[in-house]
């Protein structure tokens, strides 16, 4: 048999407690504790932890009904612990209330030595295996706590790790953008230098050598100034003042479509591919946003995507209700990304294009995606092209139906831009072109009106002081030829734009320099969508 286990005796009668003992003694049990005087067992249970338990039923103080129930309250449903009730005479009443209890068995006075111990016995090897079954568990739930603990610690380990690797890929995409950075800088003041070096050495000091090199020195440092503004653009934060609007996504996306025609379908078709733009636009609310900053947002996208179609295919863009929000699906089926490129795909100045590429597109994609308080995901696999997942939080309070219908270029615009100094021009003209206008560019007015007799401009944008011809009689002349003709003012002296007085100018709008894209771009709307 098992090994005897501990027995707890309580009686009030301590010659039964002796008998008991007595027996249990002959039996071959040595390991017992026994009270007379009840309100003692609770507490001799807790200190002896017996396996048994034999109790008087009729005791002064505490009977063993409370007895039983007090230990019963400490052991919980889980246990078993067998409690004999010995007792003189039971009713089925008494039996029953017993059981109820907690009792697990009975012995009937006068006792009878031999069931005594068989019952004691019989109990005790019921309760083994619970007993093995219990300090199963506990050592079960001590190795769970420990395998629990020191997977914590892996974790907190791979944690650390992570942050680590976190860190160090914040360092390589910092090293990446001051790479280029450096770059970039390093031609802007190799001109600068070498130019400055030329004025101060050179024995030629004419004032037009002097014009001219003052010139490109102006060019160069105009071009790193411009570097600086373009890495502000996209770690700019969003102010408060932005994103008052509601748009309308599809509008959006159907706009820079129209505006990257160029782009995606004339300029593939011209290299013999097909690339075709599939926009699958559903019914969701406004979203709040900056439509100049989404706009370019997409074009990014849409350039990214023509890259990546060498022999043609097909961009997908999908607008879809996501939870409270707005999602954009972008996808296209080119070459895709390798895992590495993806993951690095954001950074600033990474590129895979060499010198074709500026790696500053995504860059600028995620910034405006993260001033909009959007999620930018990207999913991509080599040969089989990658999608763009740009959730948008979207403003339902405001119905779809009010929201004020923008107005919005057609089509890229045709512009003539009219301005004496060449680094102006060009200014322009790359603003311009980024938004996919063309350009043509004339010195002066005279200059201006024969390129306008031969050519046919959306628009003309033009500088007020000029030599030969000056803006007012440049635009009384072209106003001549087409009364129509959309004209821009831009001038030095008044900071604000201001809508031109009918009657006292030929001119639809004038505009303050220096001027903003976003200004710009708003003038363009302005003048020519209206
Ligand atoms: P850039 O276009 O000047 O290289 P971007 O920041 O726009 O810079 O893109 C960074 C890089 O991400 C690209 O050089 C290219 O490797 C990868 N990439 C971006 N868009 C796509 C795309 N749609 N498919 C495959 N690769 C892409
Ligand atoms: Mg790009």
């Amino acid at each position: 048999m098992n090994k005897p286990g501990k027995i707890l005796i309580v009686d009030d009668e301590p010659a039964n407690v002796r008998l008991l003992e007595r027996i249990l003694e002959l039996s071959g049990f040595d390991q017992f504790v026994s009270t007379s005087d009840a309100r003692q067992a609770v507490d001799l249970f807790q200190v002896f932890q017996p396996d048994l338990i034999l109790t008087d039923l009729h005791m002064p103080h505490l009977d063993g009904f409370g007895v039983m129930a007090k230990i019963r309250a400490l052991t919980g449903p889980q246990t078993y612990l067998p409690i004999v009730v010995l007792t003189a005479d039971i009713t089925p009443e008494m039996r029953r209330r017993a059981l109820e209890a907690g009792a697990t068995d009975f012995l009937v006075k006068p006792f009878d030595h031999m069931e005594v111990v068989l019952r004691i016995r019989n109990l005790l090897e019921t309760r083994s295996p619970h007993v093995q079954l219990q300090q199963q568990n506990a050592t079960l739930e001590e190795r769970v706590r420990d395998r629990t603990s020191r997977l914590e610690e892996a974790l907190s380990e791979l944690k650390a790790t992570q942050q680590q690797v976190i860190q160090q890929e914040r360092f390589r995409a910092l090293g990446t953008m001051a790479g280029g950075i450096a770059h970039d800088f390093n031609n802007a003041l190799a001109s600068i230098l070498g130019y400055s070096e030329l004025l101060l050495h050179s024995s030629d000091k004419s004032p037009e050598k002097i014009t001219t090199y003052a010139r490109t020195i102006v060019t160069a440092a105009s071009d790193a100034a411009r570097m600086v503004a373009r890495l502000r653009e996209f770690s700019r934060p969003a102010t408060n003042s932005e994103f008052v609007q509601a748009l309308n996504l599809n509008e959006l996306v159907e706009e820079a479509v129209t505006l990257t025609l160029p782009k995606w379908k004339t300029g593939a078709l011209a290299s013999g591919l097909t690339i075709e733009i599939r926009t699958e636009l559903g019914n969701i609310p406004p979203v709040q946003g900056d439509p100049a900053e989404l706009r370019e947002a997409l074009f990014n996208l849409i350039f990214n995507a023509v890259d990546a179609m060498p022999a043609g295919g097909t961009i997908r863009i999908q607008t879809m209700v996501q939870g409270e929000g707005v999602r954009l699906e972008f996808s296209d089926n080119g070459t895709g990304m390798t895992e590495e490129v993806r993951q690095r795909c954001l950074e600033p100045y990474f590129t895979t294009k060499g010198n074709r590429g500026t790696g500053l597109g995504l860059a600028m994609v995620y910034g405006i995606i993260h001033r909009h308080a959007g999620k930018l995901e990207i999913q991509s696999q080599p040969g089989h092209g990658t999608t763009f997942n740009i959730d948008l939080s979207g403003c339902s309070h405001v119905p779809l139906a009010s929201v004020p219908s923008q107005r919005k270029l057609e089509r890229p615009l045709h512009i003539l831009v009219v301005d004496d100094q060449p680094l102006l021009c060009q200014l322009l003209r790359e603003s311009l072109s980024k938004d996919l206008h063309t350009v043509e560019t004339a010195a002066n007015g005279r200059e201006a009106l024969e390129k306008y007799r031969t050519g046919c401009y959306d628009l003309v944008l033009t500088d007020k002081a000029m030599p030969e011809m000056d803006s007012d009689q440049l635009a009384v002349a072209i106003r001549k030829l087409k009364p129509t003709q959309p004209i821009i003012l831009l001038t030095g002296y008044g900071e604000r734009a201001q809508e031109a007085s009918p009657g006292t100018s030929a001119v639809d709008l004038v505009l303050g320099k220096p001027l903003s894209l976003g200004t710009l771009r708003q003038a363009l709307v302005d003048v020519v969508a209206a």
